[in-house]
């Protein structure tokens, strides 16, 4: 039966494909594919597990037995056997084999998506006692799951099948639909360390529980140009492993188990999309000069320094805004140092600087915190704080100076070999400033006494906390340029969390004080000569590029998928034209009816 859930778009498009669920467990579990040749290895690392979890509840009933009924009641011998059976159980052993074999998945992945697979089985059960068992078979899975840790295979992240093209869609989907179709992630949640470790697979789209538009999972998302919802509450526990699921990253919704007649309209609109970038494609060697002559900068954001490439290919002049955070996650799953050192790091730097051909690098330092937790578990887990305004981005790294300076120096070093920008998050006071200031002092007076050679940096601060951005005069005594995060500015200016849905319809990018505080940054920064940009998702949202063009802004940077969309509409405008608009909007109650109909006139 078709039905649809909604959530928030976050990257456009639409995606057809057959549904993949990451399950949340308590346990931190990887996902990633294994090589066709590595199934046997897989299966017995598996099996050892199995071994070793049986040889251990046998040792618990033997003790069991040697044990008075006021010691150990009937009921926990009774349990262990129940323990025992579900760890033979064909249902369980033969449906992870089956993950594994035939979608790749590695061995923790596949338990868990059994667990879900049976789990719902018992869900479904009449019978109370039985339906009471599905907590033992979890805990027998995490029995198995602590078993695997440390034994992991290298992470490989190969695809399993070819990606569907958009031509494929019209045929019978039942039909010959196993190992070639499209696969789409849908998860309750995903950490952005987890979706990084995606960045590198075959999903032709996301969908997520939770999350707002600007939350870092989301962002990551939309770095992969691939369709994605978020925000869709319940389509986790609605949509089942395999079923067929339509995303539609435009409207935000999510189509389960299509009838052929939707199937058919999505097919068409996915084959006007994939017309509509094919266009647009055609612009990545013009430049971004508007109709009267004003040259704009369109910079990539980037979260490892292997997104360059993608950067380069369409045409961006640089990178502004590279979340360095995202070498620091996800480090456990992969079986690395929980940190990286100082050469790590310096060449992941200089890599990105290499990546990018002489062209600037800016590199912000560590923004962890938040919703960025440094490893898979969530900093909300401590209900009682609110992370966002908590130990965060600089505050982080003022608490951690030792890690700090180890990334500085690491900079310092890669700007050796190119153009690079040093970027600070989330400053708000001026103590923080002198503080930052006189790291970077000592760091690079350490290089100096190594005898290591570094490099010059342009340093810059983000303007995202509204303090900031009312305090103007003092970042301007300091930095050489100011880049804007309106993904923060927003949240905290209009006290939105930006990672809840619950409150998304509030996270408004068009609120008249988000945009004065934009405004007035921009004008601040030209009246004194000094670089400004804009690097939240507002740069990449073609909705603001004129306004932002009108409030003087000429440098965005923004993911790389959506440059050549900005491009054409920098291309169209018209800077001259466009002040008394930009007065008007700026002035207005209601900003947002003002933007569609400005652009449509152009
Ligand atoms: C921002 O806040 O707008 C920004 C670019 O930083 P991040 O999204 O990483 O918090
Ligand atoms: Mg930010």
């Amino acid at each position: 039966m078709t039905f649809a859930v909604h959530g928030l778009p976050v990257a456009r498009g639409i995606a057809i494909g057959r549904a993949v669920l990451v399950v949340s467990s308590r346990i931190d579990v990887a996902h990633y594919f294994i090589k066709p040749e590595e199934v046997d290895a897989e299966i017995d690392r598996l099996r050892v597990a199995r071994n070793a979890v049986a040889e251990e509840l046998q040792k618990l009933q033997g003790n069991v037995a040697l044990m008075g009924p006021n010691e150990a009641p009937h009921e926990l011998a009774a349990l262990l056997d129940v323990h025992q059976m579900l760890l033979q159980d064909e249902v369980l052993t033969n449906g992870v084999k089956h993950w594994i074999v035939e979608r790749l998945y590695n061995a923790e992945w596949a338990l868990t998506t059994q667990l879900e697979v049976v789990a719902r089985q018992f869900d479904e059960m009449e019978d109370e006692y039985l339906r009471e068992r599905k907590a033992d078979l979890e805990q027998v899975v995490e029995r198995l799951l602590h078993r695997m840790k440390g034994t992991a295979a290298v992470l490989a992240p190969t695809p399993p099948r070819r990606k569907r093209s958009a031509d494929d869609e019209d045929s019978d989907l039942t039909a010959g639909d196993g190992i070639d179709a499209p696969l789409v992630l849908i998860a309750h949640d995903l950490s952005p360390a987890d979706m990084l470790q995606f960045k590198k697979s075959v999903f032709a789209g996301f969908v997520t529980d939770v999350g707002g538009r600007t939350s870092h999972t989301a962002i990551v998302a939309r770095s992969m140009d691939i369709p994605a919802v978020v925000g869709a509450r319940t389509a986790s526990q609605l949509v089942r492993q395999d079923d067929w699921v339509i995303i539609d990253g435009d409207a935000g919704v999510v189509i389960v188990d299509p009838s052929p007649i939707i199937l058919a309209e999505y097919g068409f609109k996915q084959r006007q999309g994939d017309l509509e970038r094919g266009r647009l494609a055609r612009l990545r060697h013009k430049p971004a000069i508007t109709l009267d002559g004003q040259r704009v900068d369109l910079l990539a954001n980037i979260e490892m320094p292997e997104d360059t490439a993608g950067a380069v290919k369409v045409g961006a002049v640089g990178v502004g805004l590279f979340r360095s955070e995202f070498l620091f996650m996800g480090r456990e799953a992969q079986s690395l140092t929980r940190l990286p050192d100082e050469e790590e790091q310096y060449q992941a730097y200089k890599r990105a600087v290499e990546g990018m051909q002489g062209m600037p690098v800016t590199v912000r330092t560590i923004d962890v915190g938040a919703d960025k937790p440094l490893d898979g578990k969530s900093v909300r887990d401590d209900a009682h704080l609110n992370p966002a305004l908590g130990l965060r981005a600089i505050r982080w790294s003022l608490a951690d100076p030792a890690m700090f300076l180890t990334q500085i120096r690491a900079i310092l070093r890669a700007a050796a070999h190119g153009e690079i920008h040093l970027l600070i998050p989330m400053l708000a006071h001026a103590t923080e400033i002198r503080q930052t200031l006189s790291l970077i002092d000592f760091a690079r007076a350490e290089l100096d006494n190594r005898g290591m050679v570094h490099g010059p940096v342009k340093l810059g601060a983000m303007i995202e906390v509204p303090a900031a951005a009312l305090t103007l005069r003092i970042f301007l005594k300091h930095f050489d340029f100011l880049s804007i995060g309106t993904n923060d500015l927003i949240q905290y200016t209009l006290a939105i969390d930006r990672a809840d849905e619950s409150v998304a319809h509030l996270y408004d990018p068009a609120h008249p004080a988000v945009l004065r505080l934009v405004a007035e940054t921009i004008t601040e920064c030209r009246r004194q000569g000094k670089g400004v940009s804009v690097c939240g998702e507002m740069a990449g949202d073609v909705a603001f590029t004129r306004l932002l063009l009108g409030m003087g802004l000429r440098s965005f940077s923004m993911h790389p998928s959506q440059i050549l969309a900005v491009k054409q509409e920098v291309l169209r405008a018209d800077t001259s034209k466009l002040t008394a608009w930009t007065q008007q909007v700026l002035d207005s109650d209601d900003p947002a009816s003002l933007l569609a109909p400005a652009t449509a006139t152009q």
